[in-house]
């Protein structure tokens, strides 16, 4: 990479008429010869507030700037050899400008670090910035690329440390810079690119980590002026300290909670200085623009507390709603929800949360519920909340609403929920349908329907309302009424939809032998998936037997059935999930294929058989099904790929690697990746429960879905 460092003739001109030649020649070596910067980059800034303004309105304000730091440098016989003490300056605008260049600077403490002495073995930059200044993007790209350049390009390199003058050092210098001053920030080449980082969330985790380190149990946060858990859980235990909470923990539970109600103080009541800091710092943290002196509660912590009130649905208006329900603000400040429409939200999601914390939490009270994120995404804290909602609705009593599609939901569903709907219950229904929106069409090719967001708040049966319920009963292979039968919740709010209801498919670890493929038959089953083969050998404790044998597939066939073929060898490990473990796994799935006959053209699915969190998926996941796709097609794609998980990873391989169908995971309704997530477009099988058919022979109930993955029907006579 390629910068533009200016030489020291560019700020030299301005230099006092007897220095001006000096200034403006090139560095010489120091008369310390001890020079050599592997240590890495030293930052400061510019020092204190001027009281005169002192800000850089123009390039010529930098250019001066700087002669004035070498006017003071060579002033000073003692300190800086007798030239400007800082190696290299960047400016406001972005400019790099020549110090001392890449000979040994003054700018330091005495002493060392690592063993490298701190002139001699680090590179000194100095930012034209002062203590009232914020950093802007010009600058800490100015810093990345000279960064790049002492590193890699410069005739003598340094090393990977970033450390701020304040390191070991007690000196206020790099000012607002130290945020940045460290490994693995922003200005760091080594790591990707952030942007701005705020100070007021820097001040915060500063004072945190300095008031409560020696509190039990507190965890130190980063200190970068990034967002995010660790701040608020270092935050979280800040307040338990100061309500009397001891050990501290990093979770904001029923403990807390109730402490916060027993205090019984508004922040704008507030006298203890440092929980006036823990919720100035929380709202920073949460983006809104709080006090600048965060021991202080001022009108603009007011204001954010109570745009954060009405962010959630709340009334801060009401004075008895606003104190009630400040533990739950509290609890919502010190989590990393946001109660306002984020990037990619939806406004009519955020509706629906705002109405379920205004009913449910503010008006019912119901005693498990925390207020909803009210960000217009719809995700598995949303459906939680969305289930509570409906618990209550159908009459399930206070102390036992919690949020799972338990037998008491169930029933409260099949009576209450399924007769006609007005008020409250419709309106929920029609929430469930909003956030399982799009569904498809079954058209070809099938399209995606949106839920019209004017079905929301209306009690008419619309067209359009009962048009998207009937095409998302076609999608899910329910009964297609255009009604909120009992089916039809169960399919909106869970991954297994209803789970007593009949189903053509089923996989299983059991050799299918004709008297096995008989009972299927006659249980109503018309398809079966079984394992190609298996990694464990006999005498491992855990080998299951799953492979198929070398005659089964025709005995499958002769019983009626049809098969699919599924391959998992170590599918509940992250670890097993990488290129190479997908590209050998694809390659003996291939094999195995053909030495069962099984015909060009079948899907062989891959399991991931946890509950994979999208981080996974991009660092594991994917890379395994890539891994699978590139073997195939190395050996001519005579199969093609499916994907077995949660709704999320089927969704995102199918979309991303190119899975052909998805045979999901849905009886895992706890899944992460299934709570908040539709249906797959690709859904080929749907795994909705397991039971024991007969004793000891346990299978999965797979919903076949029509026109789907037609599963192999015959052997291939070739092989
Ligand atoms: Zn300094
Ligand atoms: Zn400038």
């Amino acid at each position: 990479m390629s910068i533009t460092i200016f030489p020291r003739s560019v700020w030299g001109v301005y230099a006092s008429q007897a220095r001006r030649e000096h200034a403006s020649a090139p560095p010489v070596a120091s008369s310390n010869p001890n020079w050599s910067p592997g240590g890495g980059v030293f930052i400061h800034h510019r020092g204190r507030e001027l009281p005169w303004g002192g800000d850089y309105p123009s390039e010529e304000d930098c250019r001066r700037d700087i002669a004035a730091i070498y006017e003071d440098h060579v002033s000073d016989t003692e300190n800086f050899d007798g030239d400007i003490a800082y190696n290299f300056l960047i400016c406001q605008h972005g400019h790099i400008y020549q110090g001392r260049g890449y000979e040994r600077g003054e700018a330091n403490t005495a002493g060392t670090v690592d063993g490298f002495g701190r002139n001699a073995g680090f590179y000194s930059i100095c930012a034209l910035l002062r203590s009232n200044h914020l950093a802007g993007v010009g600058l800490l790209q100015g810093f990345r690329s000279l960064i790049e350049h002492l590193r890699t390009a410069a005739p003598r390199l340094t090393g990977a440390r970033i450390l701020p003058h304040s390191h070991e050092f007690d000196t206020e210098c790099p000012g607002n810079l130290t945020m940045y001053a460290q490994q693995g920030s922003t200005i760091d080449p080594a790591a990707p690119w952030t942007g701005l980082a705020d100070i007021q969330v820097h001040t915060c985790q500063k004072w945190v980590n300095a008031a409560y380190s020696q509190v039990p149990g507190y965890i130190r946060c980063p200190e970068d002026g990034r967002t995010g858990w660790a701040t608020v859980l270092s935050l979280t235990q800040g307040l338990q300290h100061e309500l009397g909470i001891s050990p501290t923990v990093q979770n904001f539970g029923p403990t807390t909670f109730q402490a916060v109600r027993s205090r019984d103080l508004l922040p704008s009541q507030e006298f203890r200085f440092n929980l006036i800091r823990i919720y100035n710092g929380a709202l920073w943290c949460k983006g809104y623009w709080s006090s600048t002196s965060h021991e202080s509660w001022t009108s603009d912590s007011q204001d954010a507390l109570e745009r954060l009130y009405s962010d959630a649905g709340l009334n801060y208006g009401d004075s008895s709603e606003r104190r009630e329900m400040w533990p739950y603000v509290a609890n919502a400040l010190l989590c990393m929800d946001q109660f306002r429409l984020v990037p990619g939200g939806d406004p009519n999601v955020r509706y629906i949360q705002r109405r379920l914390n205004t009913r449910y939490v503010v008006d019912m009270r119901i005693p498990a519920m925390r207020l909803v994120a009210c960000d217009g995404y719809y995700s598995r804290e949303t459906q939680q909340g969305l289930m509570m909602a409906i618990q209550y609705e159908i009459g399930i009593p206070d102390q036992s609403i919690n949020g799972y599609f338990g037998p008491g939901t169930q029933a409260g569903l099949l009576g209450t929920g399924s007769g006609a709907l007005t008020g409250h219950l419709r309106f929920l229904f029609r929430s469930a349908c909003y956030f399982n929106s799009p569904t498809m069409t079954s058209g070809t090719p099938p399209a995606p329907l949106a839920y019209s967001a004017s079905d929301l708040d209306t009690d008419i049966q619309t067209a359009s309302h009962v048009g998207w319920v009937r095409a998302f009963q076609q999608f899910s292979q329910i009964p297609v009424t255009g009604t909120n039968d009992y089916t039809t919740w169960a399919q909106l709010l869970v991954s297994t939809g209803d789970s007593s209801r009949p189903a053509a498919g089923c996989d299983c670890i059991t050799e299918i032998t004709a008297q096995r493929g008989n009972q299927l038959y006659a249980a109503g089953y018309r398809i079966v998936g079984r394992y190609l083969d298996e990694h464990l050998a006999p005498d491992d404790p855990y080998f299951l037997n799953k492979a198929l044998k070398p005659a089964e597939p025709q005995t499958i066939l002769d019983a009626g059935l049809k098969f699919f073929p599924l391959f998992q060898y170590n599918g509940t490990q992250l670890g097993n999930f990488t290129f190479t473990k997908g590209y050998e796994q694809g390659t003996t799935a291939h094999h195995k294929a053909i030495q069962h006959r099984i015909p060009a053209g079948t899907c062989i699915y891959f399991a991931v058989d946890y509950d994979a969190l999208d981080v996974d998926i991009d660092s594991n996941i994917k890379p395994y099904f890539l891994g699978v796709k590139a073997a195939l097609a190395e050996l001519g794609n005579r199969y093609s790929f499916g994907v077995y998980g949660s709704r999320n990873v089927c969704t995102r391989i199918s979309r991303e690697v190119g899975a052909r169908w998805s045979l999901v995971s849905g009886m895992s309704w706890g899944y992460s990746g299934n709570l908040g997530f539709p249906l797959p477009e690709n859904w080929s099988f749907n795994q909705i429960c397991e039971y024991q058919l007969s004793s000891g022979w346990g299978i999965d109930h797979n919903v076949w879905r029509h026109s789907a993955d037609p599963g192999v029907s015959h052997l291939d006579p070739n092989q």
